[in-house]
């Protein structure tokens, strides 16, 4: 395998003909989005803000609600209709996940996806989509319904749509809700959303297939939730009426853990018990509110414990059932990853965080995630802490995950190692976990087989690769080799800061990344983000130049360019590190580097630390 990627990279090699350094073509900057990638002075997104009342029927396994939308148009364009996001058409027999019987995604290990609803026919059924009691002209498109307003909407104004529904709960929704029997639901994709209009594309409705995920905008959510009287329910935002749905005893233990950075017993073990085993046929109704979010989401099961601590007045809660094991560490990792994200880039910013035990394998909403119960503390912590971690991306910073992926899965993913290595600091797992990337590196980037990560998440043949593992190596490695971790931090938590609550494109982290760290990276972005070039760094020789010089004639033998570190070994046994900067090669793919020693150099060894994704070593050392 390795041979044929060496032939290969030489074999394209004689092809670069132009400098690896010239300028990207990005987009012209403008008021919206600025050339230094900070939101421009005229920078505008929509708000779309949601009244729901919805009815959980476990009988008829139905969803029902109503939900008023009030979309304010802040673009300068008037908008004769709007598209609307009706995503469990996905389950829908015609839909164009069934058609084409859309594959799995796959992961290293054998972890799987499945983006359909497992031979489950159903789809949504819209009752009524109204403008002051006038129904609109509206046409279902798959997973996008188009509607036409009975006028424009100017710039500015705001309209309010009157909308009704109901669909049949899928058992498994596509990795991304379900329910198991009638004894626990996790319900994303639930009522009919805006589709986002912005300043790049204007309408977004690219069709919800499996693969790509959620692009939203942000809004208020006033959620009213009725279900079985005897269900303990988690959702986005915070109750505002605990007095109605928790016990007088569950308040004041609430009230203890607000505080404490352990695990109080909200619901404890025997109580999920004893409580699930009672049936009653009466409902209880919840309510919720959240501000400033881009989705709601919501579990629900009769037999869930919940443990809650509290982090800077976070309430910080984990919900599962007596039987999830293991599961007891589970509160220590959400409350650890909360804080480690909080610590590390950018506090997290609403008042609750909710992680809900069940069937789906890992999905993220704002202030709230599912999460499975798993056999290896490494793969729980690790599943829980990721999902935790797209709290930051993409609820935080509201990229287009539909178009990119490596932005939210993969800045999610670089944060994910950082929180890793942190939780098992000191064990072989923590020291060793990074080191994956390079693995997975020799087994996914092959030529002909990659592809660039700037390619849709539908379109990706090895989404695991382009969207969680490649972007994470390209990060570590911007950070250790090109820049520092100080420059390198200072400019990321500035991206964040920066389009918090907000829609960034590609462009806009680029600038950032460049603007603050003061490093023109448009050679690294080329490479790692728009192609799929290979790195293939040599020492062809060694020469000593009269009593005190030492000559390393270095080679560039594939298409990317990164920074070189070298290992000089001295004939007295010793060895010195040198670190030569990417302008090493702005004159071409040969360098010669000039080292003043009076002591004879024996070995070379470039990448001595395997940091690269280097695909020969066969020529990265010379000497004894
Ligand atoms: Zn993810």
């Amino acid at each position: 395998m390795l041979a044929l990627v060496t032939v290969a990279s030489l074999a394209l090699q004689s092809v670069a003909d132009t400098s690896p350094f010239r300028a990207l073509p990005l987009p012209t900057p403008s008021r919206v989005r600025s050339a230094s990638g900070a939101p421009g002075p005229d920078y505008w997104q929509q708000e779309a803000s949601y009244t729901i009342q919805a009815t959980l029927d476990t009988a008829t396994q139905t969803l029902r609600g109503s939900e008023r939308v009030h979309y304010v148009n802040r673009s300068p364009d008037s908008l004769a209709f709007v598209w609307i996001q009706v995503e469990q058409n996905i389950f829908a027999a015609n839909s164009i996940t069934y058609t084409l019987n859309q594959p799995p995604l796959v992961f290293a290990g054998g972890v799987s996806f499945d983006f359909t609803g497992k031979g489950f026919i159903g789809g949504g059924v819209m009752e009524k989509f109204d403008v002051a009691g006038q129904p609109l002209v509206r046409r279902a498109y798959g997973t996008m319904m188009r509607v036409e307003l009975p006028a424009p909407l100017a710039p500015g104004a705001a309209i309010d749509f009157d909308v009704a529904w109901h669909f049949p709960i899928p058992p498994y929704g596509g990795g991304r809700m379900g329910r198991i029997g009638t004894r626990l639901y996790e319900l994303g994709q639930w009522y009919p959303r805006l589709v986002v209009y912005d300043d790049v594309n204007g309408w977004n409705p690219l069709p919800y297939i499996g693969a790509g995920e959620f692009y939203l905008e942000y809004g208020d959510y006033d959620v009213t939730l009725t279900v079985p009287a005897g269900f303990v329910v988690g959702g986005t935002g915070t109750v505002q009426n605990p007095e109605a749905v928790y016990t007088p005893e569950q308040r004041a233990r609430l009230a203890r853990a607000l505080t404490s950075d352990t695990a109080v017993g909200i619901i404890s073990r025997a109580e999920a018990t004893a409580h699930g085993a009672q049936r009653t046929a009466r409902t209880k109704t919840w309510r919720f509110a959240a501000k400033n979010v881009r989705d709601f989401a919501w579990c629900a099961s009769p037999d869930y414990r919940w443990d809650a601590s509290g982090y800077h007045g976070i309430q910080i809660n984990t919900l599962s059932r007596p039987d999830a094991r293991p599961w007891d560490e589970a509160h220590r990792m959400a409350h650890f990853t909360i804080r480690h994200f909080s610590e590390a880039w950018y506090p997290y910013p609403w008042p609750q965080a909710t992680t809900c035990e069940g069937l789906v394998e890992g999905m993220e909403y704002p202030m709230i995630t599912f999460v499975p119960a798993l056999p290896k503390r490494e793969d729980q912590f690790w599943d829980l802490m990721h999902e935790f971690g797209h709290e930051w991306f993409p609820m935080l910073v509201g990229s287009d995950e539909r178009r990119y992926p490596w932005m939210d899965e993969g800045f999610n993913s670089f944060i994910d190692y950082g929180a890793a290595e942190s939780y098992f600091q000191g064990t072989a797992y923590g020291d060793t976990v990074r080191r994956e990337l390079l693995s997975a590196a020799q087994l996914s980037a092959l030529p002909g087989k990659e592809q660039p990560m700037i390619d849709k998440p539908v379109e990706q043949r090895d989404l695991a690769w382009a969207a969680y593992q490649k972007p994470p190596l390209m990060l570590t490695l911007l950070r250790d080799a090109v820049l520092d971790s100080a420059t390198f931090n200072r400019a990321f938590r500035e991206y964040i800061r920066r389009w918090a609550f907000k829609h960034p494109q590609p462009a806009d982290f680029f600038r950032t990344m460049a603007n603050v760290s003061g490093k023109d990276l448009d050679w690294f972005w080329r490479e790692w983000v728009f192609t799929t070039a290979r790195l293939d760094q040599a020492v062809d020789s060694v020469k000593a130049v009269g009593t005190d010089s030492t000559f390393v004639f270095l080679s560039n033998r594939a298409q990317m360019v990164m920074p070189v570190t070298l290992e000089l070994g001295y004939a007295d046994g010793t060895r010195e590190t040198r670190a030569l900067p990417i302008e090493m090669w702005n004159l071409g793919s040969r360098f010669t580097a000039r080292f003043t020693t009076r002591k004879p150099v024996v070995a070379v060894t470039v990448d001595p630390a395997r940091m690269y994704p280097d695909v020969d070593r066969s020529n990265n050392r010379w000497g004894r």
